[in-house]
């Protein structure tokens, strides 16, 4: 399939035009602080919620559009905040499958990326919660320079509100949200799970603890805190490997953790939560999908109310990887099943404009375009997000 894409929101949010505004994303605004703000302006408190509703339930993406405020405070907002603290640096879709993929350009110039995925009538979001990641996966693009900082709440939710702003009448509305974009979201664990309170309120985007699945590398002490936190988020484990010694070499945070005091947490999560834990295994071909592995992966999670997703390898320039023999992924699905353990693959989305998360942010910063790099095909995830 041609790689040719539309690029779409030509003009104001065209590459190159440069940052809109340095003046606060009004997301980020603490709800005390705006309200302070509008008291000195003789406004009532109730219209830092009028504003919020606007953008997140009414699409609002301008002061002016916000028709139940007085037209000078909406002057006012616009020279003291911005709507959006993000513009959009790039906006792909790909026909065939209705994927979207928008990288962003945030106040301090870093990218990151999400998408929109469609699926059986559901709209999910795949939303990032840091630029870069300090996790080092040795098979994935979004680490392979590192972290440079966490995203803001407001940051996270700005995702989501571009991506509910993309879906058309039907369903009308973000219906999921999967934490599989760029970093690790445990990392950023407070911003996440304000970001996400304000993604469930019933006035605003309101979607369903149950339809938010995070992914995480791994961090036992901090899926004791989501856990904790009384919420029916989706929890999904990236393992990888059924052993420290393989995990390690794929994981390298790996060797301050190991795989049983992962799989200890994870089950504290099931306890406590009572929600299923995903564990999810991207296979390497020669790597770690060999008969030896399906094994000792079934004997790890046999007995375990587990579900495992198996993320056949999505393509990284450069990398030395490869995706798995038909043959071998056959085997790793009956060696499960067999065990008891109940295991999907992950459908690929959007191959057309390269979703695999990372891939299209590091060509935007090598300026490359997505014609340059025809032929590349990405990952999506929303598939294990079955509730
Ligand atoms: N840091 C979190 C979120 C990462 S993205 C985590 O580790 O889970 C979500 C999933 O995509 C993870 O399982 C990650 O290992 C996987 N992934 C990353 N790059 C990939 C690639 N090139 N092909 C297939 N899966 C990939």
């Amino acid at each position: 399939m041609s790689t040719t894409l539309p690029l779409l929101d030509p003009g104001r949010d065209a590459p190159g035009a440069g940052h809109p505004t340095t003046r606060p994303g009004i997301l980020d605004v603490p709800p005390d602080v705006l309200r302070a703000w509008l008291a000195g302006r003789g406004q009532p408190p109730m219209r830092a919620n009028q504003v919020r509703r606007q953008i997140l339930a009414n699409r609002a993406t301008s002061f002016d559009a916000m028709s139940d405020l007085p037209k000078p405070l909406r002057a006012d907002l616009a020279a003291a905040f911005a709507v959006f603290s993000t513009r959009v640096e790039r906006h792909l879709h790909a026909p065939s499958d209705d994927t979207h993929k928008l990288v962003l350009r945030l106040a301090d110039d870093r990218l990151i990326e999400c998408v929109l995925i469609r699926d059986d009538g559901r709209a999910t979001a795949c939303v990032s919660t840091q630029v870069g990641c300090g996790m080092g996966c040795v098979f994935c693009a979004s680490g392979l320079e590192g972290v440079v900082r966490n995203l803001t709440a407001g940051e996270i939710v700005e995702q989501l509100v571009r991506l509910r702003n993309l879906v058309g009448a039907d369903p009308g509305r973000l219906t999921h949200i999967v934490v599989m974009g760029m970093g690790e979201p445990l990392a950023n664990l407070d911003n996440l799970l304000d970001a996400l309170a304000v993604a469930g309120d019933r006035t605003g985007l309101d979607i369903g603890q149950r339809h938010v699945t995070i992914s995480t590398v791994g961090l036992p002490a901090k899926i004791r805190r989501l856990a904790e936190a009384g919420k029916q988020y989706h929890l999904a484990v990236s393992l990888h490997a059924p052993t420290d010694a393989l995990r390690t070499r794929i994981v390298p945070t790996n060797t301050g953790t190991g795989v049983p005091a992962i799989l200890d947490a994870a089950d504290e999560f099931y306890a406590r939560t009572g929600r299923q834990v995903t564990y999810e295994y991207v296979v390497l071909g020669g790597l770690n999908d060999d008969p030896t592995h399906a094994t000792e992966l079934a004997r790890l999670l046999a007995g375990r109310k587990a579900h495992v997703n198996l993320i056949p390898w999505n393509e990284v320039d450069g990398l030395p990887y490869r995706r798995p023999a038909d043959a071998d992924l056959r085997h790793l699905i009956d060696t499960l099943r067999r065990a008891g353990v109940s295991v999907k693959v992950r459908k690929r989305k959007g191959a057309e404009i390269d979703a695999a998360c990372g891939q299209l942010r590091r060509r935007a910063e090598a300026g490359l375009t997505t014609e340059d790099t025809e032929g590349t095909e990405g990952r999506q995830k929303a598939e294990e997000n079955r509730v």
